[in-house]
């Protein structure tokens, strides 16, 4: 892997472990949104630790990662120690394939993640991408707890620009919030508030990106599935596109 030297210019805590770094890494090369990077560093005894990580913004001279400390994990206790000025390595080229080249064309675009997952959704919608392709856009975004909800800003001035075009629905898991599903992305499919909420039924006319959590993600397929949504490939034309983080 070829490395270019990436400099931590913003940290945003959004919650405790839940936070973006905005690295300014002005060598890698153009990708498109929605592609992952690898972020890296290099240890004492000489290894180099990296992971891939969704880039949270289009190609440019800093981008953004958001990412969760993972307690026990390797890497993310050092991401969520650093701080603006601290050096990271990122990897030159970007990498994969959850991008919106990789589409169907549909009419209406569902982008459906959990936790940071979120993260290549915030790249896509930033650029006229979407807009331009899709009539309407539904981002369904799952979390555990309301405080894990990032972004609102931003998504409240896609809100604001875009008005029924676009709808946004927060599912939280753990708690209880006035204008969020609450449950399960996947229980909400399935009891049909997901689609009552969005005002938007899923049907064969969708592209639907999935990214985030594997059990979520399984499931999801499942239910699509029995619906008769399948993977799109370019081989079998479907609808369903999907990221796997671990
Ligand atoms: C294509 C791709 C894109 C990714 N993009 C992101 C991203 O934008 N943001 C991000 O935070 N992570 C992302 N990840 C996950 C990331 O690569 C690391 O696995 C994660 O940050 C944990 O690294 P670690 O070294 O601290 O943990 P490790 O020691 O590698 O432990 C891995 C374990 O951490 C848990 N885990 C991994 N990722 C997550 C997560 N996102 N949320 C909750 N638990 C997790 C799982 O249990 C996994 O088995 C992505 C992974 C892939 C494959």
């Amino acid at each position: 892997m070829k490395w270019t030297p990436g400099v931590v210019q913003r940290k945003i805590v959004w919650s405790q472990g839940l936070f973006t770094l905005a690295v300014r890494a002005p060598d890698v090369a153009p990708f498109e949104a929605g592609q992952f990077l690898q972020l890296g560093i290099p240890l004492e005894d000489g290894q180099h630790l990296h992971r891939p990580y969704s880039v949270a913004s289009p190609h440019g001279e800093v981008l953004e990662f958001f990412v969760v400390l993972v307690e026990e994990g390797q890497l993310t206790p050092h991401l969520w120690k650093m701080q603006p000025g601290d050096k990271i390595d990122v990897s030159e080229k970007a990498a994969g394939s959850f991008t919106l080249s990789h589409c169907p064309t549909a009419s209406v675009l569902w982008l459906i993640g959990t936790g940071t997952g979120l993260a290549p959704y915030i790249a896509c919608l930033r650029t006229a991408e979407p807009w331009k392709r899709y009539e309407r856009i539904v981002l369904v975004h799952g979390v555990r707890h309301a405080s894990d909800l990032a972004y609102q800003q931003e998504l409240d001035e896609h809100i604001q620009r875009f008005g029924t075009r676009f709808r946004y629905v927060p599912v939280i898991s753990r708690e209880s919030r006035d204008g969020a599903l609450n449950g399960r992305i996947t229980t909400c499919l399935s009891t049909g508030s997901l689609e009552n909420v969005a005002d938007q039924p899923i049907t064969t006319d969708s592209c639907i990106m999935m990214c985030g959590n594997p059990d979520m993600l399984t499931e999801m397929e499942n239910i699509l599935e029995q619906r008769g949504l399948r993977r799109h490939k370019a081989k079998s034309p479907g609808q369903v596109i999907v990221e796997r983080y671990w």
